[in-house]
């Protein structure tokens, strides 16, 4: 297979496609300098972005429409196995590479991001560290193009953050599992093509009695519940998985039986740097929304950018920002050495979500009323940032999460 697009393009492309609208905002950030090839990349996704995702991201979202032909570039792009090795047709890429990608795809258009994030972090993350060679041949290679994308099915109507609850039940049948249950809020399903799902497989063990599974999709015995008509990234898609005596092979068990809870958490742990990364682009946004606007409106003989309280406002944003990309490439590159990273993963997304809430929110505000109105992307980010803190683990769930380790810092 050929090197992704993206491989290529950091040795080569450093701006090959100069943005005009965004090279007139006044982005307020990059005081750590990255490396030169993640500085091309970040290039490389802001010109796509760009180019691709701004002019339509607004009527992806009205439409409530998946951006398949988007998709399918970013696939041939790389950006949709960015850490998955060459050999298996992905970019070859970091974490830290990733992170970037993630922010500027996101920046462009948030349900795109979220896309990107669940095919990179949910479905080939753990497929990628928990297969055996055989599964990722076949689980991981078609996924990383843009023809297909996988999602992951681990919540359900009746539990979330108590994902050790799960009801969906796998039992075995000869040479097959028979899945039965119901997954809930399933994010790509209606567009994808495999699921890694958790079932239980003994309900007295609790977490330790739940496995993974590699379901095709579509299959028989499992149908798609309705879209979900949800407030913000619309243009992604979020339905329950129902299975009624669903069939699949015996060699279809991802890991070991009775693994399933510590694969999810330990996918979770990487899905949460591409939250918060997603986070990060959508108040990048929000910010570069809010700055221009504030340079054109003039407000008692002045632009309103003269005015210390926007001033104020704007400088904020800015900190929270900056602050929560630094827990981001922090936890990024965590990973990346093989070091442990979970709680500075929830650190990076409790602090990422918290502020594209707060900077969209006050996006807003220092647009006034058009800030209320769709003829304007602010309202957009708000609406696209508020889901940040709530999937892949909400706010609440994060903190535990840091605490958890904090206090057993000092037993230890
Ligand atoms: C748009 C969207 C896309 C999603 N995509 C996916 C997906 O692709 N795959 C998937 O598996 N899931 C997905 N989810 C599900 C998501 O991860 C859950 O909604 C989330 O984990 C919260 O679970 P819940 O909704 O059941 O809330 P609950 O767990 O019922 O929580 C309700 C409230 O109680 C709080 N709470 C719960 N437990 C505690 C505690 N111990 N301490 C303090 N507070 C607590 C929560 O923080 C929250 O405020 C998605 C959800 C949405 C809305």
């Amino acid at each position: 297979m050929a090197a992704p697009l993206l491989t290529r393009a950091c040795g080569r492309v450093r701006g090959a496609l100069r943005p005009q609208a965004w090279q007139q905002l006044h982005t307020i950030y990059q005081s750590v300098e990255l490396p030169e090839t993640h500085q091309m990349l970040r290039q490389t996704c802001r010109d796509f972005a760009e180019k691709e995702l701004v002019p339509i991201a607004a009527q992806l979202d009205k439409e409530h429409r998946f951006p398949a032909a988007q998709v399918k570039q970013m696939g041939e792009l790389g950006l949709l196995a960015m850490d998955v090795p060459e050999e298996l047709g992905g970019a070859g890429l970091d974490y830290l590479a990733y992170a970037i990608a993630m922010e500027e795809i996101s920046r462009g258009c948030a349900s795109t991001g979220v896309i990107m994030s669940v095919n990179n972090s949910l479905y080939l993350g753990p497929v990628l560290k928990f297969g055996s060679e055989e599964q990722k041949r076949q689980w991981v290679t078609p996924f990383t193009g843009g023809d297909k994308i996988g999602c992951f099915a681990l919540s359900e109507p009746g539990n979330g953050s108590d994902a050790g609850a799960a009801s969906t039940t796998a039992v075995e049948d000869g040479d097959a599992w028979v899945l039965n249950g119901t997954k809930a809020w399933i994010t790509n399903s209606w567009e994808a093509s495999a699921a890694v799902v958790f079932a239980t497989v003994d309900k007295s063990k609790k977490n330790k009695g739940i496995s993974a599974f590699l379901v095709p999709m579509p299959t028989p015995g499992l149908t798609l519940g309705k879209k979900e008509d949800k407030l913000g990234i619309r243009a992604s898609s979020t339905a329950n998985l129902i299975f009624e005596d669903c069939r699949i092979p015996r060699e279809n068990l991802l890991g070991e039986p009775g693994m399933g809870f510590k694969i999810a958490m330990q996918t979770l742990d990487m899905g949460r740097i591409g939250i918060a990364s997603q986070a990060l682009g959508i108040a990048q946004a929000a910010i570069d929304c809010a700055v221009t606007y504030a340079e054109n409106r003039t407000a008692f003989g002045a632009p309103i950018t003269k005015l210390q309280g926007i001033q104020f406002k704007l400088a904020d944003m800015a900190l929270a920002l900056d602050s929560a990309r630094l827990l981001t490439w922090r936890a990024a590159m965590l990973k990346d050495n093989k070091k442990p990273y979970t709680k500075e993963a929830a650190m990076a997304k409790l602090a990422a979500s918290e502020a594209a809430t707060a900077i969209s929110h006050q996006a807003i505000q220092i647009l006034g009323g058009m800030g209320y109105v769709t003829e304007m992307p602010a309202e957009r980010h708000y609406r696209d940032a508020r889901i940040t803190e709530i999937y892949e683990g909400t706010s609440e769930i994060q903190r535990l999460v840091i605490a958890g380790h904090l206090i057993k810092s000092y037993r230890s």
